[in-house]
């Protein structure tokens, strides 16, 4: 198996060579909140799955709600005016669900990238609908994540998700994001940062011409990019400036939505509505491929006026709506209410968050802590504190293997760890979390 893993199997982000000498970890259970890999070795898992096993491995509604809609109606698209009652059933629960971040439809794909790549388009087109066929552009955050397909990646703001695909899409403008521990402007205050950063956007925007862009995309809170909350007026402030130039603002939600940052959706942690929004993850809590693009009554209606507009979204998708999946979100959003997992998330959120920066205390490997928003939280590792110059790669590889065989399995992204368990964890697993990293950081 191991062997095969390594030789056989495309890892997306594993040299083979390097998976032979130290191979990745073969996952064969999950129960709860822990896994256990191929050897036997049993660990909680503070990465939850990928920020998408919010309810953990052992979901019984899910699995049944799965089981029951394989064996009553296993596959039937939304296209051509098809539908199915799991696909019907689940908008209308996500209309409650979101009504308060102003979102009322709902257009369902199979994954983030999927989402992504409809808000985008459906930017697009909703200027040209309205005459403003010259809005074309987008503007994203550096340091953004916005899944893997050409138009998600051309706003990606990392340039490592972007470069060795150039020349992506034209048009897509990146702007600082407000990280306070790394950015342009030497400004570690988040209040004075955000609000250099507004500027910036504001300066894009002139130069570009606001008339030529159609939306600016961001995450709530960054996630792929380090965990990475803004202070609480930037988000706010993005939003007044898309309205006074016309720009939609697409809020990408594929990690925040559901409940990880304590809040339903990471806009309403901020008290924003956005004009659309991209989910997937935990939507089925990691159990069925599935995505919703969330979009606002402003946007929608400029579609439902005009009947030409409906071939929307380039084709379709065979799997839009799939009903297995749909099955699988409604039993999962309902158990997500019913088990009110996003209180836990802020509780046990604060106190591994609290946990992390007693351990910044002891390690001075660990530059900076972030989190402070629900279960998301990350280290920032440094080889040394004044010129914070990122650690390199092979210790932190052995600060993750140390962690993991102590008993945690975290994610490591760059200089960062990266922790984002199930919503459903305990006190204890919170404390089991901190311990391991407490010895796998000693091995640095
Ligand atoms: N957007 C964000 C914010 C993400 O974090 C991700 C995945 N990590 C995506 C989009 C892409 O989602 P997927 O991997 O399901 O295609």
């Amino acid at each position: 198996l191991k062997e095969n893993n390594a030789r056989h199997l495309w890892h997306p982000m594993a040299h083979p060579a390097d998976s032979l000498a130290n191979p990745p970890d073969i996952i064969v259970e999950g129960d709860g909140v822990e896994i256990t890999d191929v050897d036997g070795h049993r660990t909680v898992d503070a990465v939850g799955g990928l920020w998408n096993v919010n309810l953990g491995y052992s979901c019984a509604p899910i699995k049944d709600a799965i089981a029951a809609q394989l064996d009553r109606l296993p596959y039937y698209s939304l296209f051509r005016g098809t539908s199915n009652d799991a696909a019907i059933e689940l908008s209308w629960l996500l209309r409650d669900f979101f009504a308060p971040d102003g979102l009322t439809r709902a257009f369902f794909t199979s994954g983030g990238s999927d989402s992504v790549e409809v808000a985008l388009r459906l930017a697009r087109q909703y200027h040209k609908l309205r005459g403003e066929g010259a809005r074309v552009k987008y503007l994203s955050l550096k340091k953004g994540y916005h899944g893997t397909h050409t138009l998600g990646a051309s706003v990606n703001g990392n340039a490592n998700f972007r470069t060795q695909y150039e020349p992506l899409m034209p048009g897509c403008f990146h702007i600082p994001a407000p990280f306070p521990y790394r950015n342009p402007f030497n400004e570690s205050d988040p209040e004075r940062l955000a609000q250099l950063c507004l500027s910036a956007l504001e300066d894009e925007i002139a130069f570009q011409g606001a008339e030529s862009i159609a939306a600016f995309i961001m995450e709530p809170i960054l996630g792929a990019g380090g965990v990475i909350p803004p202070h609480a007026s930037f988000m706010p402030g993005v939003r007044q400036i898309c309205d006074r130039h016309g720009i939609l603002l697409i809020a990408d939600e594929v990690i925040t939505a559901y409940g990880r940052t304590g809040a339903w959706s990471g806009s309403r942690l901020w008290g924003v509505q956005p004009d659309l929004m991209s989910t997937a993850k935990a939507i089925t809590n990691g159990y069925f491929p599935f995505g919703a693009v969330m979009l606002s009554d402003r946007v929608a209606e400029v579609f439902e006026q005009d009947r030409t507009a409906k071939g929307s979204i380039g084709s379709g998708y065979t799997y839009s709506g799939h009903p297995v999946g749909a099955a699988a979100a409604i039993a999962c959003l309902k158990e997500t209410e019913r088990l009110q997992v996003k209180d836990n998330a802020s509780d046990r959120g604060a106190q591994l968050y609290a946990g992390l920066q007693a351990l910044a205390e002891r390690h001075s490997i660990i530059g900076d802590v972030r989190g402070g928003h629900g279960l998301m939280c990350a280290l920032e590792l440094v080889s040394d504190h004044g010129s914070r110059t990122p650690i390199d790669k092979a210790t932190i590889t052995r600060v993750h293997r140390a962690t993991y065989e102590a008993g945690t399995m975290v994610r490591v992204s760059g200089p960062n760890i990266i922790l984002s368990p199930p919503l459903v964890l305990t006190e204890e697993h919170v404390m089991t979390i901190l311990a391991c990293l407490d010895t796998g950081l000693a091995s640095a």
